[in-house]
């Protein structure tokens, strides 16, 4: 009997050992799969990070391709590509390129060594326009702008009159005018003009600054202009902007260097192209400039600029609209006395004015506040009247 009871209580205790083996054995079992689970991520990761170092490899050790321009077709697979320097080559066409594709202008990718035609670009708008397409007007409504009411109405007349009722000027007899040219000093709202009424227009807005398409490559400022008003007729209603025009409209004089030449050349297709394009094309070009002084006579006669809008300085009562515009969107408390803040504001421009309130908001933020008091628009005020009289 004892004997059995001993047999009895080892076993059981055995079994005991064996459960908790087991449940060690699981859990070890566990951790392990967990650990083969995190490593199999980790060989994924690394598999994803050498395919794309793989492809940034290819990328980087690819020979580059250059665009070039077809000019005519001389012979069965023999073209004339012109180069982006404005040379012209006699080149053939890669097998795999289907040349029915072809045509006089149309934009390909070339050989850099050999000047084969690799590939025929399906985008026809130049890199360079697409980089001014991207220019986006913004929200910008005529509320938005302050004390211009007379030239907003003017601009308005030359380039929203003439897209909505064309008729009215047939009915007078009167030309439909083709362009306009903002003058005036710097922050004034030019720009902010031209933006609004393609805001308003909801037409394509174009927005070039002439400086930068005087190009490094003779003759290519001159195509860049070419190609910006064959867009503008193919998209119309399209707003043409061109700002800081004395860069390229300068007054044309005899001497000067062949960089001379060719900001005159560009000016001069500048000029053609502006007689080129009709009433009907729906295409409105607005100029804008500090110096109108120095322009050439010839871009400002009647028929090319037919209106010349002068944007002067803000005067006090436009000052006070200016401010008003964006002071009511700054959280302020106390009473604020506006006549006394414009006092301080002796010529202030538009980009000022709003200056000053982003000025005072950075004032409130130093001293801890989530709001804005008079005090702060004061020094906003003198700080900005202080660096205006440095300059
Ligand atoms: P520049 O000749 O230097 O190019 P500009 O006359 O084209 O200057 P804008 O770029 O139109 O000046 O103005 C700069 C900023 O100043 C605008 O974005 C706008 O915030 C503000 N501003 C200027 N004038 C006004 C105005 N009349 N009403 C409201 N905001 C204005």
């Amino acid at each position: 009997m004892v004997s059995d009871f001993f047999l009895e209580s080892s076993k059981s205790r055995s079994d005991k050992e064996l459960l908790l083996n087991w449940e060690f054995l699981w859990k070890y079992r566990e951790k392990i799969y967990s650990k083969v689970k995190e490593e199999e991520e980790k060989i994924l990761e690394l598999d994803f990070i050498e395919a794309k170092l793989k492809k940034d490899l290819n990328i980087s050790q690819d020979i580059g391709q250059l665009v070039g321009e077809v000019i005519k077709k001389v012979g069965l697979n023999r073209y004339i590509l012109k180069a982006p320097t404005g040379t012209r080559y006699v080149v053939s066409v890669q097998n795999a390129v289907n040349k029915r594709k072809i045509y006089q202008d149309t934009r390909v990718a070339a050989d850099t060594s050999t000047l084969t035609i690799m590939k025929v670009l399906e985008n026809k708008t130049d890199p360079v326009i697409n980089a001014m397409l991207n220019e986006n007007p913004g929200i910008v409504s005529y509320k938005d702008i302050g004390g211009l009411e007379k030239q907003l109405q003017q601009l308005k007349e030359v380039i929203e009159l003439p897209l909505f009722n064309p008729e009215i000027f047939k009915q007078c007899g009167v030309k439909i005018p083709k362009g306009v040219l903002l003058y005036g000093p710097p922050g004034t709202g030019k720009t902010l003009l031209a933006r609004s009424v393609s805001y308003n227009l909801k037409a394509k807005f174009l927005k070039i600054v002439a400086s930068g398409i005087v190009d490094k490559y003779i003759g290519e400022s001159a195509r860049i202009i070419r190609e910006i008003f064959s867009y503008a007729k193919l998209n119309s209603p399209c707003i043409v902007f061109i700002d800081e025009i004395d860069a390229i409209g300068g007054k044309r004089f005899s001497e000067g260097s062949s960089a001379d030449r060719e900001i005159q050349r560009t000016l001069m297709e500048l000029l053609n192209q502006m007689d080129g394009f009709t009433e009907i094309n729906d295409v409105k070009v607005i100029m804008a400039t500090n110096r109108p002084d120095v322009l050439d006579p010839a871009l400002l006669r009647p028929g090319r600029l037919d209106r010349k809008l002068n944007i002067p300085l803000p005067s006090k009562k436009a000052l006070m609209e200016i401010f008003a515009i964006y002071f009511k969107k700054i959280s302020n408390r106390g009473l604020i006395n506006f006549e006394k803040i414009i006092d301080l504001c002796r010529n202030f421009n538009g980009a000022d004015v709003r200056n000053l309130c982003t000025e005072a908001g950075l004032f409130a933020m130093r001293n801890e506040r989530n709001f804005v008091k008079e005090d702060d628009l004061i020094k906003a005020a003198k700080k900005i009247s202080y660096c205006k009289n440095l300059c």
